[in-house]
């Protein structure tokens, strides 16, 4: 007779991010009527995409970036601790928390995220990172009118932080070594009308690479030199990073469960302990036929990743989720993404570009067969949306009707 595995008695989830925060929402909507505590150091869960936009500018404030109020954790039976886990003792049937108190669970959701990669450079330490709501309260205080900042990674953040900067009045050189940041995320076309709006904005843009961050001269009267690999430098008041994180694997590692460059999972979040769960930025997927995939720093996927994760936590199948989707709002535009866009991953791909006036609106990627892998698109959600439901179903769209902005996206999907 099979044995029916017993229902966790008590759920412990480590890190309330936007992972942790959706596990617990989606076990107990699925019925999980244990006990369900969240380890969040930060406090009340809250969102981190706003920290680098609106929050970042002043426009919402810290309740308004709150995941749920705090009614919503009483109503469902979840308890909020402010404390942080040292060490999974899963042996012992717990999690050690900071002080050596020991926390009782049965299973563990290790919802960590990342910390924000530094720049490995001399003097690199000076460089402002932004992963947290009072990293995002320091670097408000010098975007002043007027202040010289060098941000180094023109990717998502960095992107936003520009935006920000010379929204708030600041003169800002937005350092890369890559002609077209992200190009691979949202393709070509995308990727120069984005990267072209730093300059039209006022960011001045610089292909380059930092080698070093010495200290300002008196002529200057700045804090900083950013010298670069080609020779020349920027002169700044402040330096922000914004090159990626790297997972929170050390309580994973440290109990002897499998990581590589992230926890590794399955589709529904199990690691390589069957009492420890993982979901998120500091989890890394593991498909059926053993590929690693690379790791998401999206929120969508760690939403999903959350969910997939209550699921299996209940030992219960983990839902089928679509293709991987991500957005961005840069100088007063919405970018949104949904598939892949990078011709290297499908050989025999073409793009094709929905444009007016000359100005790329859509990009798509079709694979050799013609059915849709990706698309990208400015200002233009439906359009992302309708290709979305057109990947999930696995259609091959007329590419002439992709191009043609008269078509509605609405009829393209049925
Ligand atoms: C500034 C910014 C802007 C972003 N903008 C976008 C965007 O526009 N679009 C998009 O798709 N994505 C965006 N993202 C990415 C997205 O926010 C992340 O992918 C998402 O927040 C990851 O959620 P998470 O729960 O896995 O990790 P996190 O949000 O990092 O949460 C992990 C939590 O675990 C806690 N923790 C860590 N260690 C411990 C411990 N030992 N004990 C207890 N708790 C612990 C941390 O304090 C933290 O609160 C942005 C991210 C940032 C930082």
């Amino acid at each position: 007779m099979n044995s029916v595995p017993e229902p966790p008695r008590r759920i412990l989830v480590v890190g309330g991010g936007v992972a942790g925060f959706s596990a617990v929402n989606e076990l107990r909507t699925r019925g999980y009527e244990g006990a369900l505590t969240v380890l969040s150091p930060e406090g009340l869960p809250y969102d981190r995409p706003p920290l680098s936009k609106g929050y970042l500018l002043g426009t919402e404030d810290a309740d308004k970036i709150r995941l749920a109020p705090e009614a919503w954790y009483a109503e469902r039976g979840v308890e909020v601790l402010p404390e942080r886990a040292v060490a999974l003792r899963p042996a012992e049937g717990g999690v050690e928390l900071d002080g050596g108190r020991l926390l009782a669970a049965d299973r563990v959701l290790l919802a960590v995220g990342g910390a924000p990669r530094s720049l490995r450079i001399p003097g690199g330490e000076a460089a402002l990172t932004l992963r947290s709501r009072a990293d995002s309260d320091a670097l408000r205080q010098v975007l002043v009118p007027g202040a010289r900042v060098a941000i180094v990674g023109a990717g998502l953040i960095g992107a936003e932080v520009a935006s920000a900067a010379v929204g708030l009045g600041a003169e800002v050189a937005l350092i890369d070594p890559v002609e077209l940041p992200l190009a691979p995320a949202v393709g070509e076309a995308i990727a120069r009308r984005l990267h072209a709006m730093h300059g039209e904005r006022g960011v001045r843009t610089v292909v380059s690479l930092p080698v070093e961050i010495a200290a300002g001269n008196a002529n200057d009267g700045a804090a900083h030199l950013v010298r670069l690999a080609d020779g020349s430098s920027v002169v700044a008041d402040a330096v922000v990073a914004g090159i990626g994180i790297v997972p929170e694997t050390g309580l994973a590692a440290a109990a002897g469960i499998a990581v590589d460059d992230g926890v590794i999972v399955d589709p529904s979040g199990a690691t390589s302990n069957p009492a420890v769960f993982a979901a998120g930025d500091a989890s890394r997927l593991r498909v059926a036929d053993g590929t690693l995939l690379r790791r998401a720093e999206h929120w969508e996927a760690a939403v999903r990743s959350g969910q997939a994760a209550a699921a299996g936590l209940l030992g219960e199948p983990a839902p089928a989720f679509g293709a991987p989707w991500l957005w961005s709002d840069r100088h007063g535009v919405h970018v949104e993404a949904v598939g892949t866009l990078d011709p290297r991953q499908a050989p025999g791909s073409r793009t094709v570009l929905r444009a007016v006036g000359g100005v790329p609106q859509a990009a798509f990627l079709l694979a050799a067969d013609g059915h849709l892998l990706g698309c990208a698109a400015v200002d233009l959600p439906l359009m992302v949306r309708a290709a979305r439901r057109m990947i999930d179903r696995g259609l091959t769209p007329d590419p002439d009707a992709l191009a043609d902005p008269a078509v509605d996206p609405r009829k393209l999907a049925r």
